[in-house]
């Protein structure tokens, strides 16, 4: 069985990569096929690194539309290649469809009780490049901490995907429509889950004092916040904070909500959240979201 590691950008996730060396190191960049998205960020992604991340997806998802923009903290686009010199390893970028494709294309936001994103945008492409390109199933390092083992009980170690379609003939009519489908499914378990953090016991404190030098020497550069700025998993607070230092990528997410009549927070908008006061202290930066995939990771 191969071993995969996961990666998000975040601290975790870039410790597991550089101390538990893997056979794949994959990364699932959240797009947004609209440049507007990435408009006015507190890191700019210029003409030349929008070539690298087309460069690097063209690699294994050149079916997927041109890179534009994306959901997540621009800065982890420099963190990953940062990553990749540090380790000494190739990092694989893989994207799903963009946000805007699957929000336009099912009539929906992604909250708490639907969180159809992270299975779209993060574990497809990851599972597709696996099954098309590697083996399945595979060993999938997940970079929980000691300090969050409560994750582990959420993970989950199987995919349902389409294997083929077959027409059938409506009882009540004479004649096979081309309307008439059934999708067969499978459902597989595609990888196994290891925790070396949680046995380990590698705790946040000891993660923050590995990169500590790299970090002050200016080796590598991680985002205050990863993974998507707007994420439903996230407390308020930190989403509020993620406007103000990305502030189109926010924008974006509030004009969908407006488009489609639903907010991603079960009580609260995006541009309610931007009112919201600043907390300097407790919340700031330090509570992350959490997809139960394993995949949105900090
Ligand atoms: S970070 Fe949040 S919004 Fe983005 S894919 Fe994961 S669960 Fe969905």
């Amino acid at each position: 069985m191969i071993t995969v590691n996961s990666l998000s950008g975040g601290k975790t996730s870039s410790y597991i990569a550089a101390k538990y060396p893997a056979d794949i190191d994959v990364f699932a960049l959240v797009c947004i096929d609209n440049h507007n998205a990435n408009a006015k960020t507190a890191f700019k992604i210029d003409a030349k690194m929008r070539q690298m991340v087309n460069d690097k997806l063209q690699k294994y998802c050149s079916n997927m539309p041109e890179f534009l923009a994306t959901a997540e903290d621009p800065l982890t686009i420099k963190t990953m290649f940062d990553l990749e010199q540090h380790i000494g390893r190739e990092i694989i970028w893989v994207r799903g469809i963009g946000y805007d494709t699957l929000i336009n294309q099912n009539s929906f936001i992604p909250n708490a009780m639907a969180g159809k994103c992270t299975t779209i945008l993060k574990i497809e492409p990851i599972f597709w490049l696996l099954y098309l390109y590697f083996s399945l199933p595979c060993k999938m390092r997940i970079g929980y901490r000691a300090d969050e083992s409560d994750r582990e009980e959420h993970f989950t170690d199987y995919y349902k995907f389409p294997i083929y379609s077959q027409k059938y003939r409506d009882e009540k009519s004479m004649f096979w429509s081309s309307k008439n489908y059934f999708q067969r499914w499978v459902q597989t378990v595609y990888r196994v889950g290891e925790f070396p953090l949680i046995e380990d016991q590698i705790f946040k404190a000891d993660v923050n004092s590995y990169w500590k030098p790299f970090i002050d020497s200016g080796v590598i550069e991680f985002p205050p916040d990863t993974n998507c700025q707007f994420c439903h998993h996230k407390p308020i607070e930190q989403v509020k904070i993620n406007s103000m230092r990305n502030e189109s990528i926010n924008m974006w997410a509030a004009v969908m909500e407006d488009m489609q009549g639903h907010t991603f927070d079960k009580d609260w908008s995006i541009l309610e959240i931007q009112n919201v006061a600043v907390q300097q202290d407790l919340f700031t930066n330090k509570l992350g979201g959490g997809c139960k995939g394993g995949y949105c990771l900090s």
